[in-house]
Parts: structure tokens; C-alpha cells; sequence
């Protein structure tokens, strides 16, 4: 199994020198033993449910509902697709061979990358590091897991809970801060799959160029929600304030900020009220259903945001308990921050719009973003947000609900991100699809080979 040009780079050190030693020897890519690393990941996920939820408390002040929806639910399904597919994600897949390439066959043959270094962000950090791991072991890989040192308890169970379920031959957790991560990515890995903001993603990928090693980059962004008069508003509030308060804003894929036609504005605004009501009560800062900021650093950063506009709804705040209300803001300038960079928390800037065009125009002039939504009954419409906004991910009529359907892939565009993850697209990620052509000896077709004549080059454009 082992090949030479595979060979152990000297400067590995603990744990990837031990790991690489036995991808090398064969070890992961047996698909038994892929299946049951999953089956013991889901027993992992399942035996401690309560302790993630507690760890979860513990840095987010996560309900358990929240739990359950944004950490297990997908990981649950993600590693039943995976199972119940591995096998014929695995298989050599045959492709038709032209004329000129007969006799032969041809066929496109998963391999597994090598060693991958898996880097986890804080906002889920159960789902952000087994979520890259289930496609990693689907494909054959062995693991390095680096968990955000920003949510404390939540890295030290998994630095707990993953030697005591996977295989420690093919998986090793590090934990730690800067000067950790930067310590691994100065070591050759086989593929870096990175989630968190895009100035870090900048220094993974200068690491990662070093070694040419492939990278994948989750990266963030200001997501857009483009409200049109045709919306059905009631339903449009509920979905961008259930989308915008999930984890307090701190989803990557949250609604970032809401561009509303003049129309539709004032009767949104006052739905999103309602909604709030509705979901999180009179008193938002003391609701059980409401998530924490992350820490100090990122509950200022918000709290900076909140006199660059109108506080239409909102704008209260804990420091103790690190609460900040869901708040919408309303007549903000064109160049204030709030509108520049990632939001990462529960203020939803509302914006007016002339029209869907001068919508799509604006969201056009910016990066591409993570995910786009568009509220909207207009077919018409529809369909001019859908081929003329490039993001990662796209949901009508709703915000994060694509996360749910795994054959749909996940990922950043341009600014956002590159590479994909969820269901085959993770599996493909950390693959490498082998080009395999096999030749049969006869007949031998004489026209390739010289001496060149004019009937062997008539008969290639004819043939070739
Ligand atoms: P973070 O601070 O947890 O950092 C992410 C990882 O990078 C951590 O493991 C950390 O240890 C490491 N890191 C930090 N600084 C480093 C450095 N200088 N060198 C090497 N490694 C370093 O998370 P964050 O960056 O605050 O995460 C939030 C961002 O992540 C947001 O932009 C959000 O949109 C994005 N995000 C994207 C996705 C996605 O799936 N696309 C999911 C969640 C979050």
C-alpha cells in the first residue's frame, strides 16, 4: 500500500507523523472500517447530548432547542447520508471512451487526499469540526481537528469526546489559540479544510501554498435579504427574524442586512415586531430562547453598531450576560460600517429599495456573498434574482433552509469562500477523482502514431 512518493515529509512531527504513518499503512481506506468510524461518531454525538448542550450553555447560552436544530440535526443526517452511501460514492465510476481512445475503458476513481486539517470557528463549534470530519472519514482520510479556542468547553469536550469514540491511529485533536494553529499549518497536510472570517483564511491558504496543498475555505460575509412588494410579509418577517436571531446572529449564513421595497418597508418592520413579540416576549434580554454574544471583543463590536442608524426596534443591552436585543435599524448612511463589514450578531439594518433591479444592483456592487435570499411571489422576479445574484447559497422565500437538504452543496464564492461540503459534494472535496484509462492491446489505431500522413490526420478529424 505504501508508495514512495507518498513518502513521510521529515519535518512531520506528533500528531501527523503518526497519523500519516498509518494512512500510508492502508488503514482508512478500508470501507468497513470508514462505515463504522461513522457509526461510532454518531454514537459519539448521541451518548453526549447532554453534556454538548452543556457545554453549548456554557459558551453561547444555547437553548437546547437551538441545539439540537443548528449542531445535531444536521450532523445526524449528514452522517446517515453518508453511510448509506459511501459505497457508491467510493466506486470507480465508468465514463464512455471515445473513438480514438478504443479498445479501452475509462473510469473515475476516488482516492482519499492524505491527512486533512480540519480548522474549526466558534458560532457552531460541534457542527463546524464534526461536519468537515464526516466527508473526511466518508473519503478515506485521517484527521487533524483544530476546534475554536473561542468556545471554551465546547473545544475541550470535543479534545475529550473524539479520542474516546475514533480510531486515534487515523484522528488527533489539537487544541489551542494563534500560535497552535500556526505551528500546523507550517506542516505539510494533504488538505486544509478551514471555517472562520476570511483575514485568517488568507493566512490558511499563504501556509497551504507552501506545501500546494488544497484548501477549503468557509469563509463569511454580509448576506443579503431583498424584500419585494409581492412578498407574503408576514411569513417574510417570521423567516428573517427566526434566520437573524438563531445563535444571536452569529451564523455565518445569517440574514445580514434587509433591502425592502418602499412599499413593503414599513409593513415589514412592523411584522418583524410582532414576530419578535411573538417568539421572544416583552423582555428579549431575559428570554430562554435567546442566545449570548460569544465574549467581550464581539459584544463592543456590536455595541459600536448601534448609533450608526435609527433604532427602530431594540437596542438594549446586558454586559454582564453578555445579551445584545435583537435590533433593527433603520436610515443608516450609505458608508457606515454596519453596511461594510459582516454584521456576526443580532442587528438587521433595513434598507429601501426603488425596485428588485436596483436591489440586485446593489447587492451586485458588493462581494459575493455566502448565502442570498430573496421574498418574493413574483415567478419573474424569481428568476432574475436567481441568475443574476452569484452567491454561495440561495434560499426564495426563506433564509438557511438549503442547509437541510443534503444534496445540496454548501459553500462560499469569491469573497466567501471556495470548496464545498454536505453530502457527495463533501466526499468529492476530500477525494482526489483519479483519471483511470485502461487500454485494451488490439486492434492497434495506427493513426496517432508517425509517420503523419494526410489520410491519418483527415481520418483523426473525421474520428478524433
Ligand atoms: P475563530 O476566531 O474561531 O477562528 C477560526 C479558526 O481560526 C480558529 O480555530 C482559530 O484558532 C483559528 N485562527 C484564528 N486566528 C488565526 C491566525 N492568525 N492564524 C491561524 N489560525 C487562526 O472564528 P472567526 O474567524 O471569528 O469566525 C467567524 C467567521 O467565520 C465569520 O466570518 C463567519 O461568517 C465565518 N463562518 C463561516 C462559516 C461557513 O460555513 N462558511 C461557518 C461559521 C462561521
Amino acid at each position: 500500500m505504501n508508495t514512495e512518493h507518498n513518502a513521510m515529509p521529515e519535518s512531520d512531527t506528533p500528531p501527523l507523523a503518526g497519523l500519516r504513518a498509518h494512512f500510508e499503512s492502508g488503514l482508512t481506506r478500508d470501507l468497513s472500517w470508514r462505515d463504522q468510524q461513522l457509526g461510532q461518531l454518531e454514537a459519539m454525538l448521541k451518548d453526549h447530548e447532554a453534556q454538548i448542550a452543556s457545554a453549548l450553555a456554557h459558551d453561547l447560552d444555547k437553548p437546547e432547542q437551538e441545539v439540537f436544530l443548528g449542531e445535531l440535526a444536521l450532523l445526524y443526517s449528514e452522517i446517515k447520508y453518508a453511510r448509506r452511501h459511501l459505497k457508491s460514492w467510493a466506486k470507480p465510476r465508468r465514463v464512455r471512451t471515445p473513438l480514438v481512445g478504443q479498445p479501452g475503458k475509462s473510469a473515475v476513481v476516488p482516492e482519499p487526499r492524505g491527512v486533512v486539517l480540519i480548522i474549526g470557528a466558534w458560532n457552531y463549534p460541534i457542527q463546524l469540526i464534526v461536519g468537515p470530519l464526516i466527508p473526511a472519514i466518508a473519503a478515506g482520510n485521517a484527521a487533524v481537528l483544530k476546534p475554536s479556542e473561542v468556545a471554551t468547553e465546547t473545544a475541550k469536550l470535543v479534545a475529550a469526546l473524539i479520542p474516546a469514540y475514533l480510531d486515534e491511529r487515523a484522528f488527533a485533536v489539537v487544541t489551542g489559540a494563534v500560535e497552535e494553529t500556526t505551528a500546523l499549518l507550517a506542516q505539510r497536510f494533504d488538505h486544509i479544510f478551514y471555517t472562520g472570517g476570511g483575514e485568517v483564511g488568507k493566512v490558511v491558504m499563504a501556509a497551504a501554498a507552501k506545501h500546494l496543498t488544497p484548501v477549503t475555505l468557509e469563509l463569511g460575509g454580509k448576506s443579503p435579504c431583498l424584500v419585494d412588494d409581492t412578498a407574503d410579509i408576514p411569513s417574510a418577517a417570521r423567516r428573517i427574524i427566526w434566520g437573524k436571531c438563531l445563535n444571536a446572529g452569529q451564523t455565518c449564513i445569517a440574514p445580514d442586512y434587509v433591502l425592502v421595497t418602499r412599499h413593503a418597508r414599513a409593513p415589514l418592520i412592523s411584522a418583524m415586531g410582532k414576530e419578535l413579540e411573538r417568539m421572544y416576549g416583552d423582555d428579549r434580554l431575559t428570554s430562554a430562547d435567546y442566545c449570548k454574544i460569544i465574549n467581550e471583543r464581539h459584544f463592543d463590536r456590536l455595541l459600536g453598531y448601534l448609533n450608526e442608524g435609527e433604532i427602530a426596534i431594540g437596542g438594549r443591552s446586558d454586559r454582564e450576560r453578555l445579551k445584545i436585543e435583537p435590533t433593527i435599524l433603520t436610515d443608516v448612511p450609505d458608508n457606515a460600517p454596519i453596511l461594510k463589514e459582516e454584521i456576526f450578531g443580532p442587528l438587521l439594518p433595513v434598507m429601501s429599495i426603488d425596485s428588485i433591479d436596483h436591489g440586485i444592483s446593489q447587492i451586485r456592487s458588493g462581494d459575493k456573498p455566502l448565502a442570498a435570499y430573496l421574498f418574493s411571489t413574483d415567478p419573474h422576479h424569481q428568476t432574475r434574482f436567481t441568475d443574476q445574484v452569484s452567491a454561495g447559497n440561495m434560499c426564495i422565500n426563506d433564509v438557511l433552509m438549503f442547509m437541510s437538504v443534503p444534496e445540496l452543496p454548501f459553500g462560499g464564492v469569491g469573497g466567501s469562500g471556495m470548496g464545498q461540503y454536505h453530502g457527495r459534494a463533501g466526499f468529492n472535496e476530500l477525494s482526489h477523482l483519479k483519471a483511470v484509462m485502461t487500454r485494451g492491446r488490439f486492434p492497434e489505431t495506427w493513426i496517432r502514431f508517425a509517420p503523419y500522413s494526410a489520410l491519418k490526420t483527415r481520418l483523426l478529424k473525421l474520428f478524433g
